[in-house]
C-alpha cells in the first residue's frame, strides 16, 4: 500500500470507513491478501511498450477538502421529567423540533441503535449519472440545495458531484437521493462523456454517499422519548438564533465623540448590524 493510499484510509470519514464500499473503492481488507489491487487500482499495467495502445482506464479517488463540521458552543440539557412544567424550555412543542433535527441528522444503518450521527450534512440530490466509475461510485450532473448553518454546503446547480449509491445503476440514468455530505474527493479518471471523452484528467468534485434518514413521525419520537427514557446516551446539535454579545443586541456599538453630546454608532461587525448571531448549540437529552 503506497503512503497516499494510506493516507486516504486514514483520513476518510467514519461512515466511509464502515460502509460495505466506499467512495475511495472495495476496501483492503475484501481484497485477497497479497492480490495487486488496492483501492480502486487495477492490476500492475504489463511493461511499458507492450501494450501502449490500452488507454488508462483506471480511476482513483482521493479525499480532496475533508468535511469540517461546526463545534457547538453552547451546551444544554433537555430533561424528559420537566415537559411541559410551567416556566421550563422542556416543552412538547420543543421536543417534536428538536426530533425533527435529530432525524435529519442521523442515518439509518446497521448499528446496535439502528442508526448513527451523520457525519456530514444531508441533502436532497437530483443526478442524472454521467460515467460509471466502479463499484456503485458515479460521476454525476447534479443539483442540491444548500445545507447547514449559514449555506455551509452551498447548493449545487448543473454542477457535476461524486456519488455513492447502494444499488446498482447505469450512465444515463437520473433520480433523486438522500445524500451525506463527505467534503470534495479528487477523482482521477478517464473522461467518457462529452466534450471531454477520451482525456485522462483530474476533477474535483463535491461528494455525496447516498443514505436513509431516521423516520420523523409520531412513532418514530415516541421510539425516541422511550430511548431517553431507558438512558440512552442520544444529543443533537441545532443552530439558534442568540442576541451578540459585542453590541448587547442592538447592532451597533457607541463611540463617544470629543466635544459631542452624542455618541457615534458603529455599526456592529460580528452580527453584520443584526443584533443576532447564530450558535450551535448541542442539546442533551436525559430521563
Ligand atoms: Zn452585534
Amino acid at each position: 500500500m503506497t503512503p497516499r493510499l494510506l493516507l486516504a484510509l486514514l483520513t476518510l470519514p467514519l461512515a466511509a470507513q464502515t460502509a460495505p464500499n466506499s467512495l475511495f473503492g472495495t476496501k483492503a481488507s475484501d481484497l485477497p491478501p497479497a492480490g495487486p489491487v488496492a483501492q480502486g487500482v487495477p492490476p500492475a499495467a504489463p511493461a511499458a511498450g507492450i501494450n501502449a495502445a490500452q488507454p488508462d482506464t483506471s480511476v482513483v479517488i482521493t479525499p480532496f477538502r475533508l468535511l469540517t463540521l461546526p463545534e457547538p458552543k453552547v451546551s444544554r440539557t433537555f430533561q424528559l421529567s420537566k415537559l411541559n412544567r410551567i416556566g421550563s424550555f422542556e416543552t412538547t412543542k420543543e421536543l417534536q423540533r428538536l426530533y425533527t433535527a435529530f432525524a435529519g441528522q442521523r442515518i439509518v444503518d446497521g448499528s446496535p441503535a439502528g442508526s448513527s450521527k451523520a457525519t456530514g450534512y444531508l441533502t436532497t440530490v437530483n443526478y442524472a449519472l454521467l460515467q460509471d466509475l466502479g463499484d456503485q461510485r458515479f460521476l454525476a450532473k447534479a443539483a442540491w440545495p444548500a445545507a447547514g448553518p449559514n449555506d455551509a454546503l452551498a447548493a449545487g446547480v448543473d454542477t457535476m458531484a461524486v456519488l455513492l449509491l447502494d444499488k446498482p445503476a447505469k450512465v444515463g440514468d437520473t433520480g433523486k437521493l438522500t445524500g451525506m455530505h463527505v467534503g470534495m474527493v479528487a477523482v482521477l479518471l478517464t473522461a467518457e462523456f462529452p466534450p471531454l471523452a477520451g482525456r485522462r484528467l483530474t476533477l474535483r468534485r463535491e461528494a455525496f454517499v447516498e443514505c436513509a434518514t431516521l423516520e420523523d413521525s409520531p412513532a418514530g419520537l415516541q421510539r425516541f422519548a422511550e430511548a431517553i427514557a431507558a438512558g440512552a446516551d442520544l444529543n443533537v446539535l441545532t443552530h439558534e438564533q442568540a442576541s451578540c454579545k459585542a453590541c448587547g443586541g442592538l447592532g451597533f456599538t457607541r463611540e463617544p465623540q470629543k466635544g459631542q453630546l452624542l455618541d457615534k454608532r458603529v455599526p456592529c461587525a460580528e452580527c453584520a448590524s443584526t443584533g443576532k448571531v447564530t450558535v450551535a448549540v448541542e442539546t442533551k437529552f436525559v430521563p
